[in-house]
């Protein structure tokens, strides 16, 4: 069975920053990519927002220099998915690791990576146009659509959130929820209702994206009276809510009610000892790529100070 002083999981932007960090520090980092090597942002075009690119960079070229750059100081890149945990309650023991079901790995400090997952519709056209106009960041595309009309589906805080966000942006914007009524907290509401260029379509549901490369449309149903209707659109937001990839850790370390991992006050640390979490399996708030890299830095850290502290 082999040891392992530090096993990063997931390759998103917290995972490699943190692998950056423990091989420098002579922690000897494994990393595992999961089944998304370079996390979220190899899914998207343009990243605009990230420190250090003047000129913006494509996502996947920035995950590509981000493993190049962890490789670098030593970090031990594998493709393998986590499978099971055990994690140990006592200090100074071995977590035990299973990859693709077969191999058993031993580790004394364990950085949990593994980010969270958009939620979307689950329509064909929706798939076939992301990246094509159908995004689920209004921070991270909506400057894409400056004074153009967009449309944003769901009803609770992100979507509310979003939404004023982009008014700010785009010229218009049509809230489409599928209830009579928003999830969103009161005070969130009245501030889309305060928004004079959001409109809102309750009871009403996306049936279709239209457009060939790139949205130009949505084409909608009220759930209630069934009449379709056709608006003209350059974006689409899905902001019905993200889910962390934390199923393989419940019941190991403590969670929020959405299954978020919840660290101790201002660090990395959860409630295993030598186990951190870092990036967006942590974070319900930010969720943005430096944000992820900032705690992924900070996993590091906590790691080897743990280490230093057997
Ligand atoms: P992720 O990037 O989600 O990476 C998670 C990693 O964990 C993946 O490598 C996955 O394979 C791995 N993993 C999951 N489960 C397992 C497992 N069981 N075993 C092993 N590995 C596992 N942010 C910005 O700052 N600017 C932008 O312009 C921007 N644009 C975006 C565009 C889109 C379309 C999307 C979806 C997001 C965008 N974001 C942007 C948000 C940003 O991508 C995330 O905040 C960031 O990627 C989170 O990093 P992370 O390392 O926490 O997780
Ligand atoms: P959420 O609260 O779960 O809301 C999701 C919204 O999307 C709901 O309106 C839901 O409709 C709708 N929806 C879900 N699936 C849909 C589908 N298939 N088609 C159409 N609509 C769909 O998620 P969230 O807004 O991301 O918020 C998550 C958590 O973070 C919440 O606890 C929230 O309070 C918190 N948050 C807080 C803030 C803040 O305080 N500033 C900001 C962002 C998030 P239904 O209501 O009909 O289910």
């Amino acid at each position: 069975m082999e040891n392992v002083k530090c096993l990063i999981i997931g390759s998103g932007p917290a995972g490699y920053t943190a692998a950056i960090y423990a091989s420098r520090a002579d922690l000897n980092p494994v990393v595992y990519t999961g089944l998304e090597p370079g996390g979220q942002l190899t899914t998207t075009t343009d990243v605009d927002n990230f420190p250090g690119y003047p000129e913006g960079i494509e996502g996947p070229i920035m995950m590509q220099e981000l493993q190049k750059q962890a490789e670098r100081f030593g970090t031990d890149v594998r493709i393998g998915h986590v499978t099971r945990v055990e994690l140990n309650s006592e200090k100074g023991k071995m977590h035990t690791v299973t990859i693709d079901e077969s191999k058993t790995i031993n580790a004394k400090t364990i950085i949990i990576s593994t980010g969270a997952s958009a939620k979307y519709l689950g329509l064909p056209s929706e798939k076939r146009l992301i990246g094509g106009g159908v995004s689920a960041c209004a921070v991270c595309d909506g400057f894409f659509y400056k004074n153009q009309k967009v449309a944003i589906v769901g009803g609770g805080d992100t979507a509310a959130e979003e939404a004023t966000y982009l008014a700010n942006i785009c010229s218009n914007v049509v809230m489409i929820i599928r209830r009579n009524e928003m999830r969103a907290s009161k005070a969130m509401q009245h501030r889309v209702n305060k928004t004079k260029n959001i409109e809102i379509m309750y009871e009403t549901e996306i049936s279709e994206v239209l457009g060939e490369k790139v949205v130009e449309a949505v084409e909608v149903i009220n759930n209630k009276t069934k009449v379709k209707k056709k608006i003209s659109v350059s974006g689409l937001f899905i902001a019905i809510g993200h889910k962390p990839n934390t199923d393989i850790f419940r019941g190991q370390v403590d969670m929020d009610d959405l299954g978020y991992i919840l660290t101790k006050g201002k660090s990395t640390k959860t409630n295993k000892p030598g186990v951190f979490a870092s990036g967006d399996v942590q974070d319900n708030e930010y969720r943005q790529a430096v944000t992820a890299a900032g705690t992924g830095c900070m996993a590091a850290l906590d790691a080897e100070r743990y280490l230093g502290s057997l």
